[in-house]
Order: structure tokens, then sequence, then C-alpha cells
């Protein structure tokens, strides 16, 4: 793959593996180990586990190969690394970057608060939480050696937008280094590692995969970081298959047109849910009353396909609403071509008590909206009846 390609050239071709045959896609190679003419090339390949096939756990086939060139030119880094999930990314990074101590700043997708606020001081790695209004303890808890700052932008569930460029900044004046969770704004969208920051995380299992059909996850940063993260990786057995790696490859090509599309789309609704009057918020960093909208535009080049809308009344008007929406299917996760509608503060959110959702803008009256890649308009009629309780059951 040649270098100065542009971002849509680099989602087709980018980790292109042109066998024997021609294929124009990379081969599934299903096999777990590799075969050597002679024990030297064997110890060869050991002590080159990145560019020789040898043992599909360590990483070393070239199907995880392929996707990973694809995954590190879409983020614009030296490499990346494959997971078979999201969440496996976000522990093996932390239990390679983060043992000097965490600190998680806003609000942050759950898997990740809990590995935060459980099972890593179980190990006896410090960890704090900070909600989105506690900013100004950071750099007290940098001076103190907490040594790995992970952030969200957009935020889960109610899309805030971080500075990036500022807490790289920051974190790198105290020797830390930062993480982003690329997740909700996907690489099409903002590239963390040009802001600044040491080392992105996907759920792949989102947008990158796009169908709702795969899990997996992503690491991408320099090649020191990334071999720092390998080799936890390695010994807790974290790699994909190497089908669901090839179907995640297949995915990729076509990233930048699905996102693209529901950038539009979701701003359309965003737009639309704005001037409702069932609806008290439309959280949205592409609408220019947004809050966040100054930051959101230096940072980013499009404003993602999550919405997330406040409605007036209650948590069960809220219910009503969802239950009331006949496109858009009631379901966690997000990122794929068919809408998803979730109320946080009784799914990804329900840990925490109602205190600590207020405080963190997670209201009871929260619906988090996915945008698929149905029409938009489909989208906003589905919406507006819900809201407006014209519902029997309409579900399609
Ligand atoms: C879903 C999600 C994860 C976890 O990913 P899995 O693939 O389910 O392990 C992590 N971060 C964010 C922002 C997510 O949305």
């Amino acid at each position: 793959m040649a270098e100065g390609h542009r971002f849509a050239t680099h989602c087709v071709h980018a980790g292109a593996l042109r066998d024997s045959h021609g294929a124009a896609r990379p081969p599934i190679y299903n096999t777990t180990t590799f075969a050597f003419p002679t024990t030297s090339d064997l110890r060869s390949a050991e002590s080159n586990p990145h560019d020789t096939a040898l043992y599909t756990r360590y990483g070393s086939n070239p199907t995880l190969f392929a996707v990973e060139k694809q995954l590190a030119a879409l983020e614009g880094a030296q490499a990346a690394l494959v997971f078979g999930a999201g969440m496996a990314a976000i522990s093996a990074a932390c239990l390679a970057l983060g043992r000097g101590g965490i600190v998680c700043l806003g609000n942050a997708y759950g898997g990740t608060l809990g590995l935060l606020s459980d099972q890593l001081p179980q190990l006896g790695i410090a960890t704090r939480l900070l909600r989105p209004d506690q900013g100004d303890q950071l750099d007290a808890l940098l001076a103190d050696g907490y040594g790995l700052v992970i952030a969200e932008s957009p935020t889960n569930p109610e899309l805030s937008i971080q500075d990036l460029h500022a807490l790289t900044a920051q974190a790198h004046r105290h020797g830390a280094r930062l993480m982003v969770d690329n997740t909700f704004a996907t690489p099409v969208n903002q590239r963390p590692l040009d802001l600044g920051a040491d080392l992105v995380v996907h759920s792949a299992t989102k947008y990158l995969g796009g169908h709702s059909d795969l899990t997996a996850g992503a690491a991408m940063g320099s090649s020191a970081v990334i071999d720092e993260v390998d080799v936890w990786r390695r010994q807790l057995g974290q790699t994909p298959a190497p089908e669901t790696a090839a179907l995640l490859g297949r995915s990729l090509a076509t990233l930048h047109v699905r996102v693209r599309e529901q950038n539009a789309t979701a701003l359309r609704i965003a737009e639309a849910m704005a001037d409702h009057p069932a609806v008290e918020r439309v959280h949205y960093p592409g609408l220019p009353s947004s809050p966040d909208h100054a930051v959101a535009a230096r940072q980013m080049t499009g404003f993602g396909g999550m919405l997330t809308l406040d409605v007036h009344g209650s948590l069960e008007t809220a219910t009503r609403v969802v239950d009331g929406l006949g496109l858009f299917l009631n379901a966690p996760s997000l990122g794929g071509v068919e809408s998803l509608a979730t109320q946080p503060a009784l799914t990804s959110h329900a840990g925490l008590d109602r205190g600590e959702r207020h405080r963190r803008g997670i209201p009871d009256t929260q619906i988090r909206l996915s945008i698929g890649l149905e029409d938009a308009e489909d989208l906003i009629d589905d919406l507006v009846q819900a809201l407006e309780g014209r519902a029997a059951d309409r579900r399609v």
C-alpha cells in the first residue's frame, strides 16, 4: 500500500494480500499453526512474530496481519492489534500501560467503568473515575504518578466532547499517556493519534464491524506502545479467530461510506428532534446550538451516527416512546446498519444509582439512538409517531 493515499483508498486497499491466485480479498488462513522447512527457519520466525506466520494465538497469521494493516492505516498509526472483543483491547491496554495507576475522565462505556472500579483494583492497580465535572482533579492525580488517562469522546451516552488535544498536553506534561476509546467517533470522523493521543482502542463490534454480526476489538498506536500491549494479548489469549478478522476486514472496506451516511442522517434527525415539543433536549455535537459544538468542530470532521434525546416526562414516558417505535430496534449496542434505541438508565448505566446518573448528565428520561442506514424520513416519521403516542404495535 503506497503511502500518501487518502482515507477511502486505505479502507479498500490497506493490508492487501495477493496470494499466488491473485485473490482480490485476503484469504482466510484457517489454521492454528504454520510449518517450516528447517529448524533454523522456525527459529528465525520466532524472533520475528510480526511479519512471519507462526501460531494464530500469537497473532502471527496472515489474515490477522492483513486486517491489522488496514486498522493501522485508518487511524494513521504505525501499528495495530486486532482482538476478540473491545473489552479485550481495553483490558490488555490497561494491564500493559496502567500499572502506575489509571484515571478515567468523564463518562465511559459501562464495561470500562466496571473493569476500573472492580477487577483492576483487585490486582492492586490504582484507579480513579472522575465525573465530567471533576476534571479539575486530574492535575493532582497525574502529579501523584497516575500514568494512564482514559477518555472517550463523544462520551456515552450524553455525547459530550472532551478536548483531546488539551487532554494530551495535560497528560504529557506529567509524563502520563492518553488512551482514547474512539468507538463512537470512528476514524472517519476523528483521529486521536493525530491530536497527540498515545493509544486508540475500539470496540470493532460497533462501527468498524458495522453490521451487528461480529465481536472484535482493536488497538492502534506507535510500534513501541503496540509492542507493550501485544505481549498481554498473547499471554491472555485474546486474539480473534481468522474468520472474524477476515469479516472485519471486509467491513472496513465500506467504513467511510457507511459512517458518512450515518453522520448525515443523524444530523437530519437531530435537527428535526430539536423542534419537537415532546423533546426537552437533543444531544448531538453537530448541532451549532450544542455547547460542545466548537470543540467538536475543531477535532472532528463529522459528528457521528449517535444521537441522544431527553424527553419531557418521566422514566415511564421514555419507556413508552421506546416501546412505541416500529423501525428502531429496542436493543443495546450501536454502529450497525439497523437503527437502535435504548434507555441508558435501564441498560448501560443501570448499575449507577439515580443520583450518580444525574451528576453524570444521564436523566431518567434519556433515550440513546444509534442511527443506521435506513431512510432519514422513515426514521423521523417513526420517532414522531412514538413521541406522540400514536403507536399501536407497529414493529416491523
Ligand atoms: C461496546 C463498547 C465497548 C466494549 O466492546 P465489546 O466489543 O462489546 O467488548 C467499549 N467501548 C465502547 C465505547 C463501546 O461502545
